[in-house]
């Protein structure tokens, strides 16, 4: 049995942070390979160390002074060194990134060293041997990610090891020179370096217990989400609801190894697991609901739509060419409607409008705007009946009107249409009739 762990930047952001991740790992032997992130937030008006690096690298590389902030870094990292009293010193690194900044050797090396020095302070704490991400994690000269190449080099390397300290982020392109991951790329890191190494389990260290069926803004004390699969979550992450970079969930899915997020500051707590299939039914009949704000109809109505072949795809033609995705298409047997971003459409409206009507010559076209969707997700919802029956139920009572309804074919998800204004009695009324009445 072998496990990744993957620590994000708030279980790093302090010795304290430092003292749980060691007493997490050592609990348990099979955690051998550890990707740290940059250490991140202290408390809510703190700044991330990525965001200092960022901060930093810009006024070094424009010729502004930069020594303040540079030194605000160090102090970070000096801080969390005596607090786990380590006899480590980062003069010889400090001298080098400053001296690297000044030579303008790129954005994505400023912001890597966070990670770095984060893996060589957690290599020394743990005594495990530290490696550099740039020798394992693989890009083209053009800054494209190389899956397989990655996966090869980490798979000889992480060979010759028991254990090591493998910082999250980055890697490096053939000449050597330093490209990250989008933010939040550690969790890519942890991925690979699963895959690579065929792990039984990837666990994802945060700052929460898991996924939880609603937002936490919206109602309170939410349940966690027990055991969540990938289809189940793509729906939610697609609706808002996010605790993984997207492209974590690839490498891993295809190898069939699970990950796990756990709380950092709540060790006890199973956490979510996150599997491709499951047999295990989630409690509530549903496993999640989210939403999003800011989107907006067009409906379009032509008498003996329903006869004119090709008018759908005339219709969402104007859509493409106007370079805007759409995200729902209901339709009756005279009329269509097709729901976008509010934010990408709105620019685009006048040349979208008469673009439709040029190439369908519909008899009206309207707009609605402001509205919200929500998807309500659950494996378990293909097996029950009255699932929906229960949605539009506790809708109607909250009195919110409906405005669009979509049941994807796989049954895997209801989505929902309503007011902006609506959205978060709608998410509430929705909880309760299938978490509050059930516990
Ligand atoms: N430190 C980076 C960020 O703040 C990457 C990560 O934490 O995953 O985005």
């Amino acid at each position: 049995m072998r496990k990744v762990v993957k620590f994000g930047g708030s279980s790093l952001a302090s010795a304290r942070q430092f003292k749980k991740v060691k007493a997490i790992i050592t609990s348990d032997k099979t955690r051998c390979f550890v990707i740290p992130s940059a250490p991140g937030k202290r408390d809510a008006k703190d700044i991330k160390v990525t965001d200092l690096l960022y901060q930093c690298y810009e006024a070094a590389s424009t010729g502004q002074s930069y020594k303040r902030t540079l030194s605000l870094i160090r102090k970070r990292f000096e801080d969390i060194i005596e607090g786990l009293e380590l006899s480590l010193n980062l003069d010889f690194e400090f001298k080098k990134i400053e001296e690297n900044f000044v030579k303008k050797v790129g954005r994505e090396y400023a912001a890597s060293r966070g990670e770095y020095l984060n893996g060589i302070v957690m290599a020394e704490y743990l005594g495990f041997p530290f490696i550099d991400a740039a020798e394992v994690i693989c890009f083209d000269q053009d800054g494209s990610f190389l899956p397989e190449k990655t996966n090869e080099e980490l798979r000889l390397r992480l060979s010759t090891v028991k254990q090591a300290v493998i910082p999250g982020f980055y890697g490096a392109k053939p000449d050597g020179s330093i490209t990250t991951f989008s933010r939040g790329g550690s969790d890519v890191t942890g991925s690979l370096v699963a895959r690579a190494i065929h792990a039984d389990l990837y666990e994802n260290w945060t700052d929460v217990s898991g996924f939880l069926v609603a937002d936490p803004r919206i109602v309170d004390n939410p349940a966690p989400i027990g055991t969540i699969t990938y289809r189940e979550l793509r729906e939610l992450s697609y609706m808002g609801a996010s605790v993984l970079h997207e492209d974590s969930i690839f490498p891993v899915r295809k190898e069939g190894i699970p990950i796990n997020i756990r709380n950092t500051n709540r060790p006890d707590d199973p956490g979510t697991m996150i599997v491709e299939n499951t047999t295990k039914k989630s409690p509530f009949t549903i496993t999640g609901v989210a939403g999003k704000k800011g989107f907006c109809s067009v409906i379009i109505d032509k008498a003996m739509m329903n006869s004119e072949i090709g008018f759908g795809r005339k219709v969402l033609e104007v859509f493409e060419k106007n370079n805007i995705s759409f995200e729902h298409m209901p339709s009756g047997i005279d009329t269509m409607s097709v729901l976008v971003h509010q934010d990408d459409f709105q620019e685009k409206e006048q040349a979208v409008i008469s673009g439709i009507n040029r190439a369908v010559h519909p008899e009206v076209v309207e707009l609605e705007s402001d509205l919200a969707l929500i998807a309500v997700v659950g494996r378990s919802m293909k097996a029950n009946r009255g699932t929906a029956a229960r949605i539009f139920a506790a809708l109607s009572h909250a009195r919110i009107n409906i405005k669009m309804i979509d049941q994807g074919s796989s049954e895997l998800n209801i989505i929902i249409g309503v007011a902006n204004d609506d959205f978060e009695n709608a998410i509430r009324a929705i909880y309760d009739i299938f978490v509050t009445t059930a516990l």
